[in-house]
């Protein structure tokens, strides 16, 4: 199949495909997603089977606007305060689904639906075109970085799907910030993203959890995060996590004869002497966790294409964005230097 490619010219026809069933990608704020009419269960299983996502790994269902009670069984009052602040923009909530409005394969046999509004107007304009809520996984091959590009899209599923709706690079860069609103021991954060704990805990005036929290609150009762073991970023070439010491570790590389990615910040960059061996991926300055998140994925793709044997990634300071940035980046590592 040839993968055509849309714009904000012609929206409409991109609507069209996927009222026919067809599967049509779409930039968002965060990262690219794999658009199918959240509705037509044989739309949403071709979403499993061209990303190659196993079945129990439910998917996100993006809406176009706050108006959500007809898929959602209740809308408890901390999720309007939620969705008053952060819709659109890069926050899911997890609430307890409406039966038989979701097509089942979304939920992935979950009574919860998992739902967002995307701050991106190309995005909000498919929706509407599309004239129902898209469920919209990140559009790549499961297991590799998600896309922030149309290109890296187009790498990956390129002839599976039938469009791509371009819009440049994700301004965010790493998915959404997902809350759980459907458990009776409170909030707790599923999954990092650019919507840290401290916003919530003051828009909602409660106590937030972070899943790993959790364990220790009830060792019992693990948090319900389906799907979340699935997540596995993982480039072609092993990746370090690097706290300090570039010099020893690059040392002890180029004396193997090792060609080294370097994915790191300006400033650590500009410390390193830049030989043959070493090709460098800037990750902006060290002082914006922001851009670093925006620039995360793209960097790890561009290290697929070159022919380095090992990739040395800077650790950021875990607050704000850096949570989100470093859990993804955790998942990508496969050591931590120094140990
Ligand atoms: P992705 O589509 O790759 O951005 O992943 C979405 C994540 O949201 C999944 O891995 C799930 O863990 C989570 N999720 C989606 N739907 C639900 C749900 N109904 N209940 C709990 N978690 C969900
Ligand atoms: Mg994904």
């Amino acid at each position: 199949m040839e993968t055509q490619l849309f714009n904000k010219e012609n929206m409409p026809e991109a609507g069209a495909l996927l009222r026919k069933g067809e599967l049509v990608a779409f930039p968002t704020e965060t990262v690219y997603g794999l658009g199918a009419i959240a509705s037509d269960n044989a739309a949403v299983k071709k979403v499993y089977q061209v990303k190659g996502r196993p079945s129990d790994n439910p998917l996100i269902v993006h809406v176009a606007s706050h108006e959500i009670g007809q898929y959602v069984a209740e809308i408890p009052n901390v999720a309007k305060k939620m969705m008053e602040v952060f819709w659109p923009g890069p926050l899911t909530l997890i609430f307890n689904a409406k039966p038989g409005v979701f097509a089942p394969a979304v939920t992935g046999g979950q009574s919860t639906v998992a739902l967002r509004m995307p701050d991106q107007d190309l995005s909000l304009r498919l929706i509407q075109e599309a004239g129902f809520p898209l469920v919209g996984p990140s559009a790549n091959t499961s297991g590799k970085p998600s896309p922030t590009t149309a290109q890296h899209v187009l790498h990956d599923l390129g002839g599976k799907i039938a469009g791509v709706v371009e819009g440049g690079e994700t301004q965010i860069g790493v998915e959404s910030t997902v809350l759980d609103l459907t458990d009776e021991r409170g909030l707790i954060i599923l999954r990092p993203g650019a919507v840290t704990k401290e916003q919530l805990q003051i828009v909602t005036d409660q106590k937030v959890w972070m899943n790993d929290e959790v364990k220790v609150l009830n060792p019992e009762e693990a948090p319900k995060a389906p799907g979340m073991k699935y997540t596995h970023y993982s480039p072609n070439q092993p990746v370090i996590l690097m706290r300090a010491d570039w010099s020893i570790k690059i040392s002890e590389l180029l004396a193997e004869e090792k060609v080294i990615g370097v994915l790191a910040s300006d400033e650590q960059i500009a410390e390193i002497e830049i030989k043959d061996e070493i090709i460098p991926y800037s990750l902006g300055s060290r002082t914006d966790a922001r851009i670093a998140s925006q620039r995360l994925y793209a960097g790890l793709r561009y290290f697929d294409n070159q022919d380095v044997d090992v990739i040395l990634a800077e650790a950021y300071p875990k607050d704000g964005i850096g949570i989100a940035f470093m859990n993804r980046l955790e998942k990508a590592s496969s050591a931590v230097y120094p140990q």
